[in-house]
């Protein structure tokens, strides 16, 4: 189930905190997630997408690289593929004291180093073609959207 790692929707952690020698104080689960996987995406949630103008401008983003779309029990999002700017060498917060709510509020109890966001929800689409084809099976006359 997705909706844990739904919670993760835009960055995350409790990461370590601040630079400290390993082991003084570190999250051993974060400190084994190499990459950081939380400070390496957001999560934004979108309307519900219906008609077929939604998905076609879903579509148009979509094709864009880094930004793939999901819907988990939570509703629709985009998930995009960005690194945060103060994520530093080592996996540490480089503005760990004042980092933003959304960081602060995240728990590694159920992350996606349990779970991945195309693991876990029910839809995912990384690429145009993918979301093209599930507009054709949703709607009757997808290209006529275009006449
Ligand atoms: S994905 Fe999970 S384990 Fe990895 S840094 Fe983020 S909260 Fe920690
Ligand atoms: S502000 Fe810190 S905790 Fe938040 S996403 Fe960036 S590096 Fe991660």
């Amino acid at each position: 189930m997705v909706s844990k790692t739904i919670k993760s929707r835009v960055p995350v952690v409790d990461l370590m905190p601040t630079p400290e020698p390993v082991g003084i104080g570190v999250d051993n689960k974060c400190g084994r997630c190499t990459r950081s996987i939380c400070c390496n995406s957001i999560n934004q949630q979108v309307p519900t997408p219906r008609s077929k103008s939604d998905f076609d401008h879903l579509l148009w983003q979509v094709a864009h690289e880094g930004i793939n779309l999901f819907k988990d029990s939570d509703g629709w999002f985009l998930h995009i593929e960005t690194r945060c700017a103060h994520l530093q060498t080592g996996g540490f917060c480089g503005i760990y004291d004042k980092r933003p709510a959304v960081c602060r509020d995240y728990s590694n109890d159920f992350c996606e180093l349990d779970e991945s966001i195309p693991e876990g929800s029910e839809m995912f689409f990384s690429t145009y073609e993918q979301l093209e084809q599930y507009c054709r099976t949703r709607f009757k006359h997808w290209d006529r959207r275009l006449d």
